[in-house]
């Protein structure tokens, strides 16, 4: 038998990679490496997921003084300093990198901090010179974002570089209608930014219930988000003095009055906050052309398989460049496995984390175990947010014959304070089975609410056991359990 330095070479130091590393270590124990060449934790830690939340409370704060003032307070919004926010972010990212560090040691994996690749289905080679054998192979080096391919495309920024600005611009253009796309145009525009978001299709968040996607866009615009769908970018370039001449005013400086001026407080002193060479002019697919401090690209992620070395060994990669594996996260290299983003199957970070834990299920404690990808629950971190579980009404519709249950209104705290804020409470039911094929909630922390409605479904349960649940009085979430009519049947 070949003689292996390790059992087990991880390559990526993410959620997914670490977790699986550290279980096949100490769990298992299994003689386990990883390599990564940037920060340990990765994009959910580093540049996904964990800053960004903290950037969606940071945003929040923006509505506290006028709710406040309706319940009799006397308090006034005060100003929101982006450097201060930011090096508090980074304290506690290099905190968070540490404790992920300190889990791998204290499991007993060696860590290399370099750039690994492939050599054969049992070598890694590393950026630092060395190279090292294992029997099995993790690949988990998840995904980056990705621009269009259009001339001057490097002008703009992607997600990963929103954590790294000097300061906030005045005014962005924000390029998807994704995940990305709309949580960056909702905290942003909380952030005092003026917010324009390009979407190419007719509704933003595709694939997501269209009651709930409809609600979110409506509550964005009432914002003052100036959102346009059905239109894209065409061209872009540096703006010059005639550019500028040319701008067209953006239809929310008006509506926006409070929070612009509050953006260039912020922004430090009239600074653009580009970070990519200033002011950048764009001409839209609607004939507008405009001059924006900076531009995003929320145009979704691929997948990070360039320059690894797969092929050449066997691993079978895909059309979106991700690497194929089979339910057991195998490649078609049977030393090889991948998870996470990596594989382009449920992008999301719990879900990478579970891949890893049925890798080493299945390949250190002999028990082959599959990854569940079905009912996943998630969450958009927009305001108000979407929590959602199960099948749309539409995809629910393609299916079988279902009955809807939702209901819209407006929730007492906001409504108290006279803020036009709507919430949305939706079931989506089989008609002939009577299961909740689907869930979907647009309302103040809608993420926690689904987590819970989350587990009543993957249980299979009925319309009739959220009816005789009693419901929790005075909640928003009361409605789940109290909706008695179906809206329609379809
Ligand atoms: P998405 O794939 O969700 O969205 C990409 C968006 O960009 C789509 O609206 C797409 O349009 C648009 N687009 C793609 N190419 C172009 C182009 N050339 N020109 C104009 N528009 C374009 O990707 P994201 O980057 O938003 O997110 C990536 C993944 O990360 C998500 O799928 C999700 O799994 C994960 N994520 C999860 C979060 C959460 O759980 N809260 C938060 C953030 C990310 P079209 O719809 O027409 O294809």
């Amino acid at each position: 038998m070949a003689d292996y330095d390790y059992d087990l070479f991880v390559i990526g130091g993410g959620s997914g990679g670490v977790r699986a590393a550290r279980v096949a270590a100490g769990d298992a124990g299994a003689r386990v490496a990883l390599a990564e060449e940037d920060r340990y934790g990765g994009t959910c830690v580093i540049r996904g997921c964990v800053p960004k939340k903290l950037m969606v409370f940071a945003s929040e704060f923006a509505e506290t003084a006028s709710v406040a003032n309706a319940y009799g307070w006397n308090m006034s919004s005060g100003s929101f300093d982006w450097s201060s926010f930011r090096g508090h972010l980074e304290k506690e990212l290099d905190r968070l990198e540490g404790v992920y560090r300190t889990l791998l040691k204290n499991s007993g994996v060696d860590t290399f901090d370099a750039r690994a690749r492939l050599k054969d289905a049992h070598t890694v080679e590393m950026s630092n010179g060395e190279t090292r054998t294992a029997k099995t192979i993790l690949v988990a080096t998840g995904g980056r974002p990705v621009r269009p391919d259009m001339p001057n495309a490097d002008l703009g920024i992607v997600s990963d570089d929103i954590f790294h600005l000097e300061t906030l611009p005045k005014s962005i253009l924000i390029i998807g209608g994704g995940y990305i796309a709309c949580e960056f145009a909702c905290i942003l525009h909380g952030l005092g930014v003026e917010v324009t978001q390009y979407y190419r299709g007719a509704q933003i968040l595709r694939g997501f219930d269209d009651e709930a996607r409809g609600l979110i866009a409506e509550s964005m615009r009432e914002r003052g988000i100036e959102l346009h769908t059905g239109t894209n970018i065409v061209e872009m370039a540096p703006a010059s003095a005639d550019h500028s001449m040319t701008a067209v005013p953006t239809a929310s400086d008006a509506a926006m009055g409070a929070s612009a001026q509050q953006g260039s407080v912020m922004a430090g002193e009239g600074d653009t906050g580009a970070n990519r060479g200033g002011p950048v002019w764009i001409k839209a697919t609607n004939g507008h052309e405009r001059v924006f401090d900076s531009v995003l690209f929320a145009t979704g992620r691929d997948p990070n398989t360039r320059d690894m070395g797969l092929e050449e060994v066997g691993v079978e990669i895909g059309r979106r460049g991700e690497i194929v594996v089979d339910e057991f996260s195998k490649t078609a290299s049977d030393s090889i496995y991948a998870i996470g983003d990596v594989t382009n199957r449920v992008n999301l970070t719990p879900v990478a984390i579970r891949e890893g834990m049925a890798f080493v299920e299945t390949v250190f404690k002999n028990n082959p175990t599959a990854v569940d990808h079905d009912l996943i629950p998630s969450a958009v971190f927009t305001q108000p947010e979407m929590g959602t579980v199960g099948l749309s009404e539409e995809d629910a519709r393609e299916r079988e014959e279902v009955e809807v249950y939702c209901t819209s209104f407006r929730p007492m705290r906001t409504a108290f304070a006279g803020k036009p804020d709507r919430v949305l409470m939706k079931l989506v039911v089989s008609k002939a089975n009577r299961t909740v094929l689907g869930c979907h909630i647009v309302a103040p922390d809608a993420g926690e609410m689904i987590q819970l409605a989350g587990i009543a479904i993957k249980m299979g349960a009925t319309k009739e056991d959220f009816d005789r649940t009693v419901a929790v009085h005075p909640t928003m979430s009361e409605e789940i359990v109290t909706m008695k009519t179906p809206m329609r049947t379809a």
